[in-house]
């Protein structure tokens, strides 16, 4: 166990843990300490200069990113001097500042515009024209760069250069014509670069995907764990009652730490309904109609009760409990263990891991899967899905997951089935409408953002998930739905 040491912070005794910097345990404690070079995932830099502190003993005021606790250490960063260096501070970082706060689309959620807002309101001295540089730089393909915006804090550099270790992005040029860029102007692609935006403090790197779309004061953010693989990162996922807007991680330390991959924000589109069912549908022939929740359970229950051999698929993107109503339904009807397959999903190898956080399982709850299967006498191996091309059914109830990526091998499958034969019960929207004409029944389900439960990750970790959206009365909870089933048969 690490040592604690006490220090008084602006007159208040507070303990730390002994080797921690003075600014983290500044924000640890709600104390509010201006910087926009310090993150707590990355290096210590000092560029900002910022964070200034007045210590005992220390004859001058100092950084306090870069200050260690010391037991019976009396640190200040209230008083008037200081708040006076930080107003010092800032006047340099905005006189090239463009200042078109009411453009930017972080405005909301800027710390310069909130460092401004509480030390400094002041009337500009600068009388000399601000530098001018590129404020459309097409970065790569999921960031836009506005170089006036950069203060040049560094973080987005040493995000490249220390958690990726990809180097993707430096400083160049000298003074006040610095400027961030990619060596040799290559496009800055990476796996994870949607981070960087994150930690820009200004508005200078912007989310392709996002920018524009909202204004982050009329979105609200609700804890949710990603389903794009099974590391499960934990998330806060961006919404108002128009839709869902973005994603962006939440600290884990003992999953995804501060990060998340590029890949994982992009589930929040599934959760918007021009990409979600909303109604059941039966289909005959090529014609498509619309069913309520009780005609569409009654038609699933006559299916399943005059079709003995029907095979069923089910996907690892749901929950435990939506597995334990599943299997508990599946085992009290009797239904054979090589009646049952998984749609496990990976892009190359299942196995994969590239060192980070992105595995090759991409699914949330595989292990969740296996262990409630078990639990009820059931038994996969990874491959069973392939076995499906040999047709051991003509009739199919698939547990669809939401991740509709290509790779799941989707429209092949769905292809294969015979024509008006199968069941899906699933969130997502089939990519594209002509493949719903191959089924006979579907009935919406709800998704991650509509129900509670649990997903276990790759490293046996269980973690909860939580509704944040009222899902649309005609969709169906899994859970409700095979415990209906279970109870009339
Ligand atoms: S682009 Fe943003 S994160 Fe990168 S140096 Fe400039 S202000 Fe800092
Ligand atoms: S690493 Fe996996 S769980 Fe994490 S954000 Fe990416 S896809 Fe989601």
């Amino acid at each position: 166990m690490s040592k604690k040491v006490t220090i008084t912070f602006n007159g208040k005794n507070i303990e730390a843990e002994e080797g921690a910097n003075v600014l983290q345990v500044a924000k640890d404690n709600g104390i509010n300490i201006a910087h926009y070079c310090y993150h707590e995932g990355l290096s210590i830099a000092g560029v900002c200069r910022l964070c200034m502190v007045k210590v005992n003993g220390n004859p001058k005021p100092v950084p306090s990113c870069n200050l260690t606790v010391q037991d019976g250490m009396t640190v200040d960063s209230e008083s008037e001097d200081i708040k006076e260096i930080v107003r010092w501070g800032l006047q340099f970082h905005l006189a090239n500042h463009p200042l078109d706060c009411p453009i930017c689309d972080q405005a909301g959620e800027c710390v310069l515009q909130e460092s401004y807002m509480e030390y400094g309101a002041y009337d500009s001295n600068m009388t000399e024209n601000k530098v001018q540089k590129k404020k459309v730089v097409d970065l790569g393909p999921t960031i836009m760069l506005d170089k006036e915006r950069c203060i040049l804090c560094t973080r987005c550099t040493r995000f490249t250069s220390e958690v990726t270790k990809t180097h993707d992005l430096g400083i160049f040029e000298r003074g006040n014509r610095s400027e961030i860029g990619t060596y040799d102007n290559k496009p800055f692609e990476n796996d994870y670069s949607v981070n960087t935006v994150d930690i820009c403090p200004v508005g200078a790197l912007t989310s392709k995907d996002f920018r524009f779309k909202q204004r982050v004061w009329y979105t609200r953010t609700s804890p949710s764990v990603c389903i794009k693989c099974s590391t499960g990162c934990n998330t806060e996922v961006s919404h108002n009652k128009r839709g869902a807007f973005r994603i962006k991680p939440r600290k884990n330390e003992d999953v995804n730490g501060l990060w998340m991959c590029d890949k994982g924000r992009t589930a929040y589109q599934w959760l918007n309904s021009v990409d979600r069912y909303l109604h059941g549908f039966t289909v005959n022939g090529t014609e498509k109609k619309h069913l309520s929740t009780a005609e569409a359970r009654s038609m699933l229950k006559t299916h399943l009760s005059q079709e003995p051999k029907t095979g069923w698929l089910i996907s690892p993107q749901h929950t435990v409990e939506e597995y334990e109503a599943l299997f508990g339904y599946l085992k009290s009807s009797g239904v054979p263990n090589e009646s049952v397959y998984l749609w496990y999903d990976w892009a190359s190898g299942f196995e994969d891991f590239d060192g980070l956080l992105i595995r090759g399982d991409k699914s949330p709850n595989s292990k969740g899967l296996a262990k409630v299967a078990q639990k009820f006498g059931y038994a996969f191996d990874v491959d069973r899905m392939p076995s499906l091309k040999a047709k051991a059914f003509s009739q199919w109830v698939i547990v669809a997951p939401e991740n509709m990526e290509p790779h799941t091998g989707l429209e092949k499958l769905i292809k294969g089935f015979d024509a008006n034969s199968s069941i899906w019960l699933g969130s997502t929207r089939l990519p594209d409408e002509q493949l719903e004409t191959c089924l006979k029944l579907l009935i919406p389900t709800f998704n991650y953002a509509e129900k509670s439960g649990t997903y276990i990750n790759f490293a046996n970790k269980a973690q909860t998930i939580k509704p944040f959206r009222t899902p649309n009365a005609q969709t169906e909870d899994l859970v409700e739905l095979f415990t209906f089933l279970a109870s009339v048969e």
